[in-house]
Parts: structure tokens; sequence; C-alpha cells
């Protein structure tokens, strides 16, 4: 029976060391929030991530713009928060309205301001093996399986899903620790291999958005299994991976909710701690 790798406990110490950091720093570190239009998730998102900041000794600034605004409009804003000093870290809040593109406006964001680490210089680093802001999913992947203790070096890695914000910067973190990384995605299971390549795992990584995708059947024994996908099913919260029947199977797993979720925000927090430190060594 595996055992379960939460991310509360690892949060919460992550989150010590922040605090000693932050409490020993000239100036409180600054993140500016921006949110376009009314969602209700976003909201709840933004409430918890003020939350932890202001816990932490973090300066939380939040600007709220109406649901018609332009993208160029936008992208001024964005540009103002560059040039502004008091401001250390810039997180564009999800879902933005439709005449807005994300990949668009997270260009424009100074990449020492990026605590989301989405934009393509920060991807860039991360594949030249000199991380600096990692996007913050793709970070609480990592601190889950680094803190079951394996060394990933010649590993069997496996994972599921290629976005840009979990998959394909899980896939360059793994190589970095010369794991042998697999990525399987939508055409892996058109072409009917994604049990095959599941079934060769010592860690499993799942990041798709599709409850039960992953037959318990599927796990190598002793594999450890990391579940990031999110899915409400009959007023419940699952993740991609069919959860008790891996669990008979695995060394490791983690709980949907409570593994990867917790520790988000965290790794958020850590990357407004980074992004401060390296502007005010300037
Ligand atoms: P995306 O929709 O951007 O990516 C999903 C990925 O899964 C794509 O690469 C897609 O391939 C692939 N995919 C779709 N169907 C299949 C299939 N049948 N077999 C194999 N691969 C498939 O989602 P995100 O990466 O943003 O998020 C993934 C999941 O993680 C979601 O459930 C989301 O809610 C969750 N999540 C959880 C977070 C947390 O804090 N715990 C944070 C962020 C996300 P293609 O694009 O080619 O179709």
């Amino acid at each position: 029976m595996a055992k379960l790798l939460e991310g509360k406990p690892i949060a919460e110490a992550i989150k010590q060391a922040i605090a000693q950091e932050v409490s020993a720093m000239a100036k409180k570190p600054v993140l500016a929030s921006v949110m376009v239009g009314e969602n209700a998730g976003a909201e709840s998102y933004v409430k918890s991530q003020k939350k932890v900041a202001e816990n932490l000794g973090i300066e939380y600034q939040f600007h709220k713009f109406a649901g018609d605004t332009t993208e160029s409009a936008l992208i001024e804003f964005v540009q103002k928060l560059n040039v502004d000093k008091g401001v250390n870290g810039i997180i564009i809040q999800m879902p933005l309205p439709a005449q807005i593109d994300y990949k668009k406006i997270s260009q424009f964001i100074l990449p020492e301001k990026d605590v989301e680490g989405m934009h393509p210089a920060n991807i860039g680093r991360i594949l030249f093996g000199k991380a600096r802001m990692v996007p913050c999913t793709a970070a609480s992947a990592m601190e889950l399986l680094l803190s079951t203790g394996i060394d990933l070096y010649g590993k069997e890695v496996v994972i599921v899903g290629h976005s840009e914000i979990v998959g394909k910067p899980l896939a360059l973190l793994l190589l970095e620790k010369f794991a042998t990384v697999t990525v399987c995605h939508i055409g892996t299971s058109k072409a009917g291999k994604l049990e095959e390549h599941v079934k060769k795992a010592e860690v499993l990584l799942v990041a798709v958005g599709k409850a039960g995708l992953i037959k318990g059947e599927w796990i190598k024994e002793g594999a450890i299994v990391i579940d990031i996908g999110i899915n409400r099913v009959a007023d419940k919260i699952v993740g991609d991976v069919e959860f008790e029947a891996a669990q008979a199977r695995a060394s490791y797993i983690t709980p949907v909710p409570g593994g990867v979720g917790p520790l988000t925000v965290t790794m958020l927090m850590r990357n407004v701690v980074e992004a401060a430190k390296a502007q005010n060594i300037k």
C-alpha cells in the first residue's frame, strides 16, 4: 500500500523558510496580482494567495479590471508594473476574457518579475539547466517527488500531458536530473500506446484533466505516482489516476485533493522572494 504524498506538510516547511528569509530582508517583497473580469474560482484563488502572501510578510497588491478591458490596455498596465521599482513580481489571474491572449501578455512581463515562469526567457533558462522562475505547478510536482528521497538518475519517468505550464517544464526539469523521460499526450492515447508507456514508469506524473484516464492496474509495482489532474465528478474532486487501485500497487501516491494543489501558492511565493532578492542585488 502506497504512502500518501501530501502537499500541506511540505508547503508548511517551505513557508517557514520563506517567512524567515523575508523577515531578514530590508524591504518587503511586493506581488502585483492582475485580474480581468469576474470569475468565482479566480476570486477564491486570489483570496488564498493574499492570505498566504501576508502571512509570509509579502505585500499583495490587487488590481482588478473590467471584463471588456482590451489586450492593449492590459499590456500597457503590465508595462507600468514592469518599470515600477516598488513591484517585484507580477501574476495574471486566469481565466482571461476571450479578447486577451495569455501567451501574448506573458511575453510582455519583464522576465525578472515573471513569477509564474511563463516568459519564454524563463522557459529557456529551464532548457539550459539554469532555472530561475519555474512554473508553480511543475515546481510543486518536483518538490513532492523529491520529498520521497528518490535518486532520479536513470529512472524511467513517464509524464502524461504536454502543456506549457506543467508537462513540458516537468520534462526539462527531470532531464536535468538524468531521468529517462517519456512524454505522452493525446497522440499517444490515440495510437493506443498510453497503457504500454505507463506500465514501464518507475515514476509517473499525470497532468491531463480526465478522471480515470490512468487505470490502477497499469501502475508498476513500487512506482511513485504524482497526480496533478483536477476533475469534478459527482460533486467530488478527483485526479486523473484511479486512486484506490493505484495506491495498492504504488510506493508513493499523491491524494487529490491534497497533493500538488496545496503547494502551488507556496511555490508562487518562493518565486516572488527569489525575484525580490535578484532585483535588490542590482
Ligand atoms: P491542458 O489542457 O493545457 O493540458 C492537458 C494535456 O493533456 C495536453 O497536453 C493534452 O494533449 C493532454 N491530453 C488530453 N487528453 C489526453 C489523453 N486522452 N491522453 C493523453 N494525454 C491527453 O491542461 P493543464 O496542463 O493546464 O492541466 C492539466 C490538469 O492539471 C488539469 O486537470 C488541471 O486542472 C490540473 N492542474 C492542477 C493544478 C494544481 O495546482 N494541482 C494546477 C494546474 C493544472 P493535447 O493538448 O495535445 O490535446
